[in-house]
């Protein structure tokens, strides 16, 4: 039982810890606190977190740049101290810097990032990767005609020439127009659906909500939610309306179960209440049957931001 539950996952992470030395008299920087984290495998990952969370060293740790301090890294049963090179060959990881030789073209470097990874030359499928990456025109073009965003494309190839089980994406749209992110959700959900686990970290919440089935998000080091996407958008669903009324005394109101009340100062109230199950004409209908009064009224709704919000504004 225990073997097929390690089996399910597509990456574990346990009591994850990442201590930066302190240069100069500097204190030292704790990066990730006692991480605990468990990734489908197959699924489509979000991590998210606001800057300095941790994302970065997490991935950069997963990717073999970064030492950690202690804990355990697994792709399925294979550990990341224990199967060393197993596990560099389950994993491709996207890194947030693009970092390239300017005088090699995309072809060769990833023929030569093949190479690293053992990939045999009759195995290699580098124009196939180039063709899928729409970098094929470019395939033996120096690297610095390369824009930006094909940089990136190429990045991500590089990640992908041994065709690893798990692949982890560092902010791979930041800065990137609305085109190029298009095509590399395309291209993730591509690699999804060919069986592959992706996990993408993100500060951008709709990227997310759009693209992942669960999303852990962090903050200082520490995990603070990990929720399937729809229950963590359910928890969004909040809507909150904020009445002004005329009566001089306010008698009880009832309300719909799932709606909550909240008196305030000055003759206003606040009604909280999720907008999948209450339908705001209706809920306002009948304030007025009961006799309320409404002055003024306004409402706000809740996004996967405000989550995000609420979530780290305690930390
Ligand atoms: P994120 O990717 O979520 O923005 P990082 O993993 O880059 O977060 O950073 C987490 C924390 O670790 C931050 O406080 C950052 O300043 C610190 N940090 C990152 N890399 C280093 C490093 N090489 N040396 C010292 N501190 C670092
Ligand atoms: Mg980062």
């Amino acid at each position: 039982m225990m073997k097929t539950d390690l089996i399910e996952f597509g990456l574990e992470v346990k009591n994850l810890k990442k201590v930066y030395k302190g240069y100069d008299g500097n204190a030292p920087v704790v990066a990730l606190r006692n991480l605990n984290l468990q990734v489908k495998k197959g699924s489509f990952f979000g991590l998210l977190g606001p800057n300095g969370a941790g994302k970065s060293t997490l991935i950069n740790i997963l990717a073999g740049l970064v030492i950690k301090t202690s804990g355990i890294v697994k792709i399925r049963d294979i550990d990341q101290d224990i199967n060393v090179r197993e596990f560099k060959r389950s994993i491709g990881v996207v890194p947030q810097e693009t970092n390239f030789d300017p005088f090699l073209t995309p072809y060769e470097s990833l023929d030569i990032q093949a190479g690293l990874y053992g990939v045999r030359k009759s195995e290699r499928k580098i124009n196939q990767l180039l063709r899928r990456l729409g970098l094929e025109a470019k395939s033996n073009a120096y690297m610095r005609s390369l824009s930006g965003g094909m940089r990136r494309r190429l990045l991500i190839g590089k990640a992908l020439v041994h065709a690893p089980k798990v692949v982890i994406l560092d902010e791979p749209t930041a800065g990137v127009d609305i085109e190029l992110r298009e095509m590399l959700w395309d291209y993730m959900k591509h690699l999804n659906a060919n069986g592959t686990t992706i996990i993408l970290t993100t500060h951008y919440l709709e990227e997310a909500e759009a693209l992942c089935e669960k999303i852990a998000i962090l903050n200082k080091g520490e995990l603070i939610a990990c929720n399937d996407t729809s229950d963590l958008l359910a928890r969004v669903n909040l809507k909150v309306i904020n009445i002004k009324y005329s009566n001089s005394n306010l008698k009880k109101i009832n309300l719909p179960d799932k709606a909550s009340i909240k008196e305030n100062k000055n003759q206003r109230l606040s009604i909280s209440y999720n907008r999948n199950e209450i339908k705001t004409d209706q809920l306002l209908d009948s304030l007025r049957s009961q006799g309320l009064a409404i002055m003024d009224l306004s409402t706000e709704e809740a996004d996967l931001a405000d989550v995000f919000r609420l979530l780290t504004k305690n930390n």
